[in-house]
């Protein structure tokens, strides 16, 4: 069940709240009815009180004034009579005290002065009261100004005791009562405000009174107080100048104002606590009769608890009605939540199953089609996505139009043997025609069903274009690949991890004379030659652990007639799609031919080196062993020569016939010198010719060095040793920056030697020598010119020059062909190279590259 809630609907306000705002507005009213009474109450006795106040106010100033008459007369009496004139002139003592002293106790006054008409004081008398004071007038000032403007005063001067009430008058003949005449004297009378007047004037007046100092312009007033029901009167007593200096307080408490105001006070009191009590005893019957009653059902219909509603079970009002009703309807509710609740969850159930059909059926990638009477009547949206219709127009939609015509026969078939019960297949392929005439494969399966009572096919259909084109695809590739694979003019083979060959193509059996089969059966490892089956597999290794992707090496592998053959191997890893090994590719290349023919031109250079060697050697031996026996030449050359001398001697002193000594002379003086200067010309020049080829042998044996060469130093100094050769043919010769390279210094001085010795001797005959030499860098190596404007060398002529003995004119300078071969193996050694440009009749350029590192 569901919990209702506790706080009702917005808007709405309970019992509870509306009664307590009756009882809130209810004690609002009663203290508005108290407070008016009150405020009537209160204003009674403000009227009463402002009543006795003016009453009160007229009589203090009647009493005042009956009380100050008499002063007023003593003094107004006294002034207008002849005996007073005649006082104030003559002085009289006896007069006075006899008239005026015995006047005080009449006129209740306390002191009396007299002055004549100057001013000037003539008299003056005062009893026990005010016998401290000195005069009626303050010193400084005079009695003639008091009576400045008026024939009569009347002013408060302090006293010991109080204030001192004065009045006076000017004095007068008793004709001019008027007072028109001027004043022959002035009489002033005093009377003390001490304590015992006061008493008297507060018994006449029924006040209590005060004196207090007066402020500026304080006036007759009467202030009531309500509170304490008292009314105070003050009036001024106007000192000598007229302003007030100090004023009578009164005070006084009508007789009613405290029981008018004890008896108001009590009556409220007594009302407002009726009015709480009232309004106390009111809540609680309402709270016991209908605001726990009310929330007891509340609470029990917010929880539905009708535990809550126990104790109004003996509640004999309408709560105990509704406790009843309210626990019948909980158990009727009860029961009907029950019931609602088992319903919903039925529908929920049913809605959820239907919910899971509705998803599976609309979110299935396969279409899923019924079919009845040859017309679509169910299609789910994939079935609306592969026909290319929306759902609606699939609906009612005859199947001719959706079957490509070429399977519509077989398609149409398969549906009226399956709904006849007929054993068919229930996988089948066949072809679409989508809404714009698109033709799409697909693959569908079939069941029988009964829809809506009457028989029908229920179809899934997936289109399978894409898989039949990737399928398709998929075999054009393979087709490809094994004809690539078969055909391809290298050996291609898979080899396994462990080494199993696991494909090969005919061109790897050809290779290595073995069958396919026999092949298939063994392990590279078996048929590679031993001495390269470590590099294999170390190569193998490597690919493995990914430290590289490929390899290429040059192995041999066992053919089956025991023979090796020489291929070129190159070895990639082919990887599974999750990156792990998964068979080796080896592609080989017969290299037999290549090897072979390496090899024999390996055999060759050896031999030409052998050759060579020998030849230097034989070379080295002809030309030593061959001085000796030209040497012995030479000399007995020498010997003949002078034989040939001691001969002709010898015939003068003898006695020979004249022709004979004549035939002999001619022979010894032309013929045999002849011969023996042809003998001595020749062994010159074979001895020449063995120094050369002595010095082009030792060049074999000589030790190298191989270090940086400062060239500018190394051709200078080559330039300054020829410096005499050069100046005797007028030759200029201009050494360039040369840059440094690495050589033996005396090899490479002798290069530069013999290039710049063959410049002077090969000039022109019709212009001075000029000789450059220049270098420049070039890569790695340095390329050095020597460049002359000599004879130049005919094209074919150029590489010849550098092989031995050949000269291009054997008659033109003397040499014996070697300077230019010596330079050659001199750089060829240093890892160099020599060439040679020439224009014939211009000039030639003898290009040297050496290394420079
Ligand atoms: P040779 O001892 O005859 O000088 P070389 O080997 O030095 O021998 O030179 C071979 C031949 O090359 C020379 O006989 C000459 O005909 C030719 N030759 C060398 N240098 C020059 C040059 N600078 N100009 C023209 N011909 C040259």
């Amino acid at each position: 069940m569901t919990s209702m809630s506790v706080r009702g609907p917005q808007g709405w306000t309970s019992v509870q709240t509306q009664l307590t705002l009756v009882m809130v507005a209810t004690a609002v009213l009663i203290v508005v009815a108290l407070v008016w009474s009150q405020s009537t109450e209160i204003h009674r006795i403000d009227v009463n009180l402002a009543a006795d106040a003016a009453e009160h106010g007229g009589l203090l100033d009647r009493a005042l004034e009956l009380e100050g008459s008499s002063l007023a007369t003593f003094a107004y009496d006294y002034t207008c009579r002849d005996e007073m004139v005649r006082f104030v002139q003559t002085e009289d003592r006896v007069w006075a005290s006899r008239n005026i002293n015995e006047a005080l106790g009449t006129y209740r006054a306390n002191a009396a002065w007299a002055f004549d008409a100057s001013g000037s004081p003539v008299y003056a008398t005062r009893d026990s009261v005010l016998e401290a004071v000195p005069g009626p007038v303050p010193s400084g000032l005079s009695v003639k100004r008091v009576f400045g403007r008026d024939h009569f005063c009347h002013f408060f001067i302090n006293g010991p005791d109080g204030p001192i009430e004065i009045r006076g008058a000017t004095i007068h003949p008793s004709d001019d009562p008027e007072r028109r005449t001027p004043a022959r004297g002035y009489f002033l009378v005093a009377r003390s405000w001490n304590r015992q007047y006061l008493a008297e004037l507060m018994r006449l007046t029924g006040t209590t009174m005060g004196i207090s100092p007066a402020g500026p312009g304080a006036k007759p007033s009467a202030e009531i107080v309500r509170r304490s029901g008292t009314i105070t009167f003050t009036r001024p007593l106007p000192n000598i100048e007229g302003g007030p200096e100090e004023m009578l307080v009164a005070s006084l408490q009508p007789g009613w104002t405290a029981a008018a105001l004890h008896s108001s006070r009590s009556s409220l009191l007594v009302q407002a606590g009726l009015a709480l009590l009232a309004i106390l005893g009111l809540s609680l019957v309402l709270r016991s009769w209908v605001m726990r009653p009310l929330g007891l059902l509340r609470y029990s219909l917010a929880s539905g608890s009708a535990k809550a509603l126990k104790p109004l079970e003996r509640n004999r009002t309408e709560f105990g009605q509704l406790a009843l009703l309210v626990g019948q309807s909980f158990g009727h509710s009860a029961a009907l939540v029950k019931e609602v609740a088992e319903r919903k969850r039925t529908e929920q159930t049913l809605r959820e199953s239907e919910e899971k059909y509705r998803l599976v059926v609309n979110n299935v990638s396969e279409a899923i089609i019924v079919a009845q009477d040859w017309k679509v009547v169910f299609a789910n949206p994939s079935a609306s996505k592969i026909f290319g219709y929306t759902p609606q127009q699939l609906l009612g939609m005859d199947f001719d139009k959706l079957v490509y015509h070429g399977d519509r026969w077989s398609v149409a078939d398969g549906y009226r043997r399956r709904l006849a019960g007929e054993d068919v297949r229930d996988r089948f392929r066949f072809r679409i025609v989508r809404q714009f005439g698109e033709i799409r494969h697909v693959e569908a399966s079939a069941v029988y069903i009964d829809w809506m009572q009457r028989p029908a096919t229920l179809s899934f259909l997936a289109d399978i274009t894409e898989r039949m084109d990737a399928e398709n695809a998929l075999r054009d590739s393979e087709e490809r690949f094994r004809a690539t694979f078969e055909q391809a003019a290298v050996g291609v083979a898979h080899v396994s991890l462990a080494g199993r060959f696991l494909r090969v193509n005919q061109r790897f059996c050809d290779i290595v004379g073995r069958t396919r089969d026999e092949m298939l059966a063994s392990t590279f490892q078996e048929i590679t030659h031993p001495d390269d089956l470590d590099a294999d597999l170390s190569h193998l290794r490597e690919v493995l652990s990914g430290s590289i992707t490929t390899y290429s090496m040059e192995k041999r592998y066992i053919r089956k007639d025991g023979s090796y053959v020489w291929v070129n191997l190159t070895v990639s890893l082919m990887r599974e799609p999750d990156g792990r090994p998964g068979f080796f590719i080896s592609v080989v290349e017969d290299v037999s031919a290549r090897k072979r023919a390496e090899e024999k031109e390996q055999r060759l250079a050896h031999e030409v080196e052998r050759r060579k060697a020998e030849l230097e050697q034989l070379i080295y031996a002809a030309s030593h062993d061959l001085r000796t026996p030209l040497i012995s030449v030479q000399g007995f050359v020498g010997e003949l020569k002078l034989s040939l001398k001691d001969l002709l001697a010898e015939l003068e002193r003898s006695d020979a016939p004249p022709e004979f000594r004549s035939r002999i002379v001619e022979l010894t003086r032309s013929d045999i010198p002849e011969s023996l200067r042809f003998i001595d010309a020749g062994t010159s020049r074979m001895a020449e010719l063995l120094s050369g080829l002595l010095r082009l042998s030792r060049l074999g044996r000589t030790a190298f060095r191989a270090e940086r060469l400062d060239m500018n130093r190394v051709v200078g100094e080559v330039v300054r040793s020829l410096e005499f050769t050069a100046r005797a043919a007028g030759a200029e010769v201009a050494v360039g920056d040369l840059p440094a390279c690495i050589g033996d210094p005396m090899q490479v001085g002798q290069v530069f030697a013999n290039l710049v010795e063959n410049a002077l001797k090969y000039r022109s005959p019709v212009r001075a020598p000029v000789i450059r030499i220049t270098g420049r860098r070039q890569g790695d190596s340095v390329v050095y010119c020597v460049e002359d404007n000599g004879s130049g060398i005919a094209p074919d002529m150029r590489e010849r020059v550098f092989t031995p003995f050949f000269r291009v004119d054997p008659k033109a300078g003397s040499g014996e062909g070697l300077g230019l071969t010596i330079v050659g193996r001199i750089v060829e050694r240093l890892g160099g190279r020599v060439w040679v440009e020439s224009d014939p009749g211009k000039g030639s350029r003898f290009f040297v590259a050496l290394p420079t590192g």
